[in-house]
């Protein structure tokens, strides 16, 4: 390591004041609208975060309106950005930052590590740009600048805590706040994987793999896990021009909270594995007819095939709140995971009767009885 990294406090915070990005959550300070910043944008990009986080604080803007929510309405204003453990988490949070804070998110890093879904990132970033604490972040941004700046090497734990080390070391001093997002802007702007835009950095001249004139080769390429191909079978159960949905499930294979029922296919029939699944998952009799389409998905390192099974029900649907009755046009606007959305639109356009969000209902006998409600809501 050549640099010093307290060095680069001085033009690295000079340069963020003069060329950050105008983002909404950097017109506050509020520590409450910072994490729910923080906790959209793992994940997610910027440009994705802007108009969900303006509608959240919109609808929430307090740590109390978010602990009032009930999870289905904070989940409905999570809808599109997937990853809803973090909305959930971002709940609980406020749960517990009424309960135990008095509403008011503290500034202490642990108290901050003790909240749900709250890790060391968003410690750091809450209490340093909220709270002006000397707190260190470090994300994939500031990871690459870091291993750039350095030339360093490595991966695993030990690598880990050097990037963390170097953090501290950087962050303390005057405008812990602004230091953090510096490395983060910089990273996400300048510094970018491909093709760094060297001469607009302003610590170019400490940068080590400049001097080498391997930019590219720092970080090192990650080991990345091999991707897993998933076989799945979704069934499409369709009355009234309405579709079957089922909540999230932990067999699952799909992420969403709302998805249509899926199973995992291992050596089997898919359209006989989803049969076996509602039977034993939801009490429902079905029986499958032949695939109406095929759509793929990928969820991080799993490959995902997705056969759209169309399903005929054999009997009343049960009462129970894991399943609920949706229009079509409806999807967009409830908690649900990309693949079910995907694999709706793909059915949907096989399906269609022409006419405008209709979905044609198939050749399977209408049952008396088991009409879904007007509106949507848990199968009745
Ligand atoms: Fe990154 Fe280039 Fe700056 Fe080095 S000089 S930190 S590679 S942008």
């Amino acid at each position: 390591m050549r640099a010093d990294p307290r060095a680069l406090r001085a033009p690295l915070i000079r340069w963020y004041r003069k060329h950050r990005r105008d983002l909404p959550w950097r017109r506050t300070t509020d520590p409450y609208a910072i994490w729910v910043s923080e906790a959209m944008l793992q994940q997610t990009t910027v440009a994705a975060v802007i108009p969900y986080w303006t509608r959240f604080l919109a609808r929430f803007p307090n740590v109390a309106a978010l602990a009032a929510a009930t999870e289905e309405e904070v989940l409905a204003l999570w809808t599109g950005l997937g990853y809803y453990s973090r909305a959930r988490s971002l709940r609980e949070g406020a749960i517990e930052v009424l309960k135990r804070y008095r509403g008011l998110v503290p500034a202490d890093r642990e108290a901050l590590l003790a909240l749900p879904g709250v890790g060391p990132y968003t410690a750091g970033a809450i209490a340093s740009v909220a709270f002006g604490r000397p707190e260190p972040v470090v994300d994939g941004n500031v990871k690459r600048v870091f291993s750039r700046l350095f030339a360093m090497r490595g991966t695993g734990a030990s690598h880990e805590r050097k990037h963390w080390r170097i953090a501290r070391a950087l962050v303390e001093g005057p405008s812990p706040g602004d230091l953090n997002q510096s490395l983060m802007e910089l990273g996400a702007t300048v510094c970018t994987p491909r093709s760094p835009s060297c001469p607009r950095c302003p610590v170019a001249k400490a940068c080590r793999a400049r001097e080498l004139g391997r930019q590219e080769s720092f970080p090192p390429a990650s080991i990345r896990k091999p991707v897993q191909d998933v076989r799945v079978a979704v069934a499409w159960i369709v009355r009234s021009g309405r579709i079957l949905l089922e909540r999230r499930h932990p067999e699952s294979p799909l992420r969403g909270t709302w998805d249509l029922p899926a199973t995992l296919v291992r050596n089997k029939d898919a359209g006989q594995a989803l049969s076996h699944a509602l039977r034993s998952r939801e009490r429902l009799e079905a029986s499958p007819g032949a695939p109406i389409a095929t759509v793929r998905h990928t969820i991080l390192a799993t490959r995902l095939t997705i056969e759209i099974i169309p399903m005929r029900l054999k009997g009343l649907t049960p009462r129970t709140a894991s399943l609920r009755w949706i229009e079509p046009g409806e999807i967009e606007r409830i908690a649900t995971s990309a693949a079910t959305t995907k694999a709706v639109q793909a059915a949907s356009s096989r399906s269609s009767s022409g006419s405008r969000g209709r979905v044609k209902r198939y050749d399977f006998p209408s049952i008396k009885g088991t009409a879904p409600k007007a509106q949507s809501s848990p199968a009745q």
